[in-house]
């Protein structure tokens, strides 16, 4: 065993500074919940596997880590967290006001196959708004994953926008039924087209069907008003269809009001997920080929659980969203004090300085090697210490410390006391 790799294929050790930008991500998460009024609620890793039998999509089901519980129960690690939210608001918050506006972080898992930006665990924060089916809900939605790209600095981002209802008015129109549409949507998403258009093909009104759907996919614009114009040609006959384009519409105009960023509109997109019934939407960032951020408008998946409540959100991907920041926003470590006894006589005094720095909040380390002390500096110069107080024969007589500025390499001698002054102002705040 010693020496092999432990870690499981698709799975990763998180290191400081990797870990450090997922947590500055997950922080602008969170500011965004306070600032749009999300309540952030936690869900259970493990659930029934029903949960995702219902409407997750063939492609995530098949890939969901599965296994029988020593109770003998079929489960499941959250492959996505949308069920799981669901859940809980129709068993928790059905007498809650309504719209109803949840908010998480949490981890997932697919049994993926691993590359680039996708892994076996990766975690996925979440805005799901419940009661609404109001264009603003949608729009507030893709406001919001607009802000969060611009609050982690990333300038160079487009959202992918289509709309599942548009497609699923079209197929309704031609008598396809829902289970069907499930199918050949979730192969559109994957781009195989072929095989989509096989299972249409040997439906009574499958060609019609085809015809359409092929028309609409040729329709990928960054004009809103140009795919608009095109669209409505194509579904001129389908009234419904034409009513959900309109939907669109009122959207991306409410969106773009709010100054959201670029759109680039395909009428032929879908997604692998079941539940989506109106708009949806991917963020891409330009030299990434691979979605930060997917979500859209699922007015049917609480209904499945017994609360018939229409719903709209989206899951920023946290650990892609990392890969699209700029190296240069990762959040240093922010240390102040190094405190270095190099004789015993000196070890009380160091542990009165740290403990008193501690208890005022300043980020303090104690050097306990009694190495040579320009091992010591060295080690406080790797983790960006920005004070060392040296403690040796002298100063443990004199009941003071020498303290050295890092940056400068200015060395005083202080007091406890008067260190303790100096170094206040670096306190962490209690949040
Ligand atoms: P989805 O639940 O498929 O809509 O995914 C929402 C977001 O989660 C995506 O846009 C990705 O950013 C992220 N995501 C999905 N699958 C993975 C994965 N296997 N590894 C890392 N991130 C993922």
């Amino acid at each position: 065993m010693r020496g092999e790799n432990l870690t499981l294929r698709g799975m990763r050790n998180l290191l400081p500074d990797e870990k450090a930008k997922l947590n500055k991500i997950e922080s602008e998460i969170r500011r965004l919940f306070k600032i749009y009024g999300f309540q952030e609620v936690e869900t259970p890793t493990i659930e029934p596997l029903e949960l995702f039998e219902l409407k997750s999509g063939e492609e995530i089901r098949h890939r969901m880590y599965r296994f029988t519980d020593l109770g003998g129960r079929e489960v499941v690690l959250r492959p996505e967290a949308t069920a799981s939210i669901v859940k809980l608001v129709v068993q928790e918050l059905r007498s809650a006001p309504l719209p109803i506006k949840i908010g998480y972080v949490l981890n997932a898992f697919r049994y993926d196959e691993p590359q680039y930006g996708r892994y076996r665990e990766f975690k996925q924060g979440g805005f799901e708004i419940f009661g609404s089916k109001s264009p603003l809900a949608d729009a507030e939605i893709l406001e919001i994953s607009s802000r969060l790209m611009e609050s982690l600095g990333i300038k160079d981002y487009y959202i992918k926008i289509g709309h599942e209802g548009v497609l699923r008015a079209a197929l309704t129109h031609f008598n396809i039924e829902e289970r069907v549409q499930d199918r050949v949507l979730g192969l559109i998403d994957k781009e195989r087209l072929t095989e989509a258009f096989e299972i249409l093909s040997s439906l009574q009104k499958g060609r019609e069907a085809i015809n359409i759907l092929r028309s609409l996919w040729e329709i990928k614009s960054r004009d809103p008003d140009e795919a608009f114009r095109r669209a409505g040609e194509v579904l001129k006959e389908i009234p419904e269809a034409v009513d959900q384009l309109e939907n669109l519409r009122e959207i991306i105009d409410l969106a773009k009001a709010s100054k959201v960023g670029e759109f680039l509109v395909d009428m032929g997109f879908a997604r692998g997920l079941d539940y989506y019934t109106g708009m949806i939407f991917e963020v891409y960032v330009k030299n990434l080929k691979i979605a930060v951020n997917g979500g859209g408008r699922y007015d049917k998946l609480a209904g499945l659980l017994g609360w018939d409540v229409p719903a709209v959100g989206c899951a920023p991907g946290i650990d892609r969203l990392s890969l699209a920041m700029d190296e240069k926003t990762v959040p240093r470590d922010d240390l102040v004090c190094m405190v270095v006894s190099m004789v015993k006589e000196g070890d009380i005094l160091a542990a009165k300085l740290a403990g008193t720095l501690r208890m005022r909040g300043v980020p303090t380390l104690v050097d306990y090697t009694r190495r040579d002390v320009s091992k010591a500096l060295s080690y406080a110069s790797k983790r960006n210490v920005k004070y060392v107080a040296l403690i040796g024969g002298r100063e443990v007589e004199a009941n003071n410390v020498a303290l050295k500025n890092m940056e400068t390499g200015s060395q005083e001698e202080l007091g406890i006391e008067q260190v303790v002054e100096k170094l206040s102002s670096y306190s962490l705040q209690k949040t």
